[in-house]
């Protein structure tokens, strides 16, 4: 029987075997995880009737990857959608107050956070002609030479302090926002893009006689994540092996698969997967590869705290009928944004209660991570009493630190990935994936982890067919 080894129980990890275990039926498959629970940067606690995300705080349907997971996990039933007013209502905390987020042409034109020139080079973006100034622009550079400075300044650093927890002046727009640059090539403008991929959707939706698609959501499950980390857990059962760190991996003397090498024994593979965070990766194949683990080494990560904190309702002026606030980085003091978490699900805090959760640290200010506990409460809660009017003093909080939280895809990510898919490629029954190469989200992580596993698949079951029933190897043909 092929044997799969699968680095890593994060939601990457999981998927990869769930998805080769359903597809070559078989495999044998074994997953490698570390801590004593499964899920990575995934998890969700209770306490006391709060309700707290250690990691993301749900899943957005952008593509049908995650959707089509839950349903064959027979989960769908169960996912809750993001409150309406959580998609509507988004703000920004700017000048020391916060400022809803324009929704669409009307709201920003009237919206006070862009000057009159501001508007204007934004509303005249489908007219300008502009060339990259380099072979890969960051995100600030794109934007601000599209849509001007200010839209740069506030828009572009909303969507990518939310996302990536970055700094647009560093992160690479193709690595990031990869249909953006696409648009400006094929339709000459970001908006006009925009607005032919939506006529196309309603023209398709209209040919297959369906209803146009709605807008992109957010989902979760009413008692949090970990239903869709636990029921990846229990379909792989004991195939999931916690309490193990791999080490390195070699490839097998006879050329034939992979020695996975652990504190305490080693693994035989044909196929090794490896889904741990990059850093990870680069160690464990220093001895096998040292240009490859250099490379993967090369992916930076930021640092991030999140604060959660519950609260009185009766102590908080503020309508909350929303997702949150992000602060951007040129009125940034301590908080990268909050998350009105009990506004977006339900079941979030008991009744009478809110919870919001604060993510403080990223590229700049990472030395917060460190910061007891006192002090991070502190900070949030001066910030959040600014910002929103709160009267009272927090009832609860729970801090989750992440020294290295998501991996920053910096201007020259498309270039490092392209080589080192090259120098993988050497080495057959090697697979690496996870949210260092193509995706941080949730969404790009199961996605990721649906291709990685169809060509395992694939290959297991082509290297199973050029054995002899004795176990010795044949070339293929
Ligand atoms: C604070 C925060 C908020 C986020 N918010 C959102 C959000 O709202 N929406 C969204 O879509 N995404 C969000 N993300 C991103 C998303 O959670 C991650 O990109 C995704 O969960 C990564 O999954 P993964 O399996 O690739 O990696 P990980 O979750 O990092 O899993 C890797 C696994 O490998 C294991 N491992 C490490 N070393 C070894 C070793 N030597 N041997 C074996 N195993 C090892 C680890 O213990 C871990 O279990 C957020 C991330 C963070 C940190």
């Amino acid at each position: 029987m092929p044997q799969v080894v699968v680095v890593g129980a994060g939601l990457t990890g999981l998927t990869v075997a769930f998805r080769v275990k359903r597809w070559a039926a078989n495999v044998s498959i074994v997953v490698l995880e570390p801590r004593e629970r499964p899920g990575g940067n995934i998890g969700t606690e209770w306490h006391n009737g709060f309700r707290v995300e250690r990691g993301p705080n749900g899943f957005l349907d952008r593509t049908p990857a995650v959707p089509d997971l839950v349903r064959d996990l027979g989960l769908s039933e169960r996912l809750i959608a993001a409150s309406e007013g959580s998609r509507k209502n988004r703000y920004v905390f700017v000048r020391g107050r916060l400022h809803k987020l324009p929704s669409g042409p009307w709201t920003l034109l009237t919206t006070p956070l862009l000057s009159l020139h501001g508007k204007w080079q934004l509303f005249t973006e489908p007219w300008r002609k502009s060339q990259p100034t380099r072979a890969d622009e960051s995100v600030h550079e794109f934007v601000t030479r599209r849509a001007g400075r200010e839209a740069a300044d506030i828009f572009a650093d909303a969507l990518v302090t939310g996302i990536h927890g970055g700094d647009p002046q560093q992160l690479s727009v193709a690595a990031t926002f990869p249909r953006l640059p696409i648009m400006e090539r094929e339709a000459g403008s970001i908006i006009r893009g925009f607005l032919q991929a939506a006529r196309q959707r309603k023209n398709e939706a209209k040919a297959q006689g369906v209803p146009p698609p709605g807008p992109m959501r957010m989902w979760s499950f009413r008692e949090g994540l970990q239903v869709l980390i636990d029921a990846l857990a229990q379909q792989l059962g004991e195939a999931v092996q916690y309490g193990v760190a791999v080490r390195s991996i070699t490839p097998a003397a006879d050329g034939s698969g992979w020695l996975i090498h652990t504190d305490r024994t080693h693994y035989t593979a044909d196929a090794v997967v490896l889904t741990c965070p990059a850093y990870e990766q680069a160690a464990i194949l220093q001895d096998c590869d040292r240009v490859l683990a250099d490379e993967i080494a090369g992916i930076p990560y930021n640092r991030i705290a999140v604060v959660a904190l519950g609260y009185h309702h009766e102590h908080c002026p503020t309508a909350l009928d929303g997702f949150g606030y992000i602060a951007p980085q040129n009125t940034r003091r301590d908080l990268l944004g909050v998350q009105w978490c009990s506004s977006i699900f339900p079941d979030r805090a008991p009744p009478g209660f809110v919870l919001w959760r604060a993510l403080c640290g990223g590229v700049h200010r990472g030395d917060q991570v460190d910061w007891d506990d006192d002090r991070l409460v502190n900070a949030v809660h001066r910030e959040i009493q600014q910002a929103m009017g709160v009267t009272g003093e927090p009832v609860f909080h729970r801090i989750i630190r992440w020294p290295r939280a998501i991996p920053q895809y910096v201007c020259g990510h498309l270039e490092r990935i392209a080589r080192i898919d090259e120098l993988v490629a050497r080495h057959r029954g090697l697979f690496l994936t996870g949210n260092a190469y193509r995706g941080v989200a949730m969404a790009d992580c199961v996605e990721q982890a649906g291709l990685v596993a169809a060509q395992v698949a694939s290959t297991v079951v082509a290297a199973s067919k050029t054995r002899t029933p004795s176990g010795d190897h044949h070339a293929p043909a």
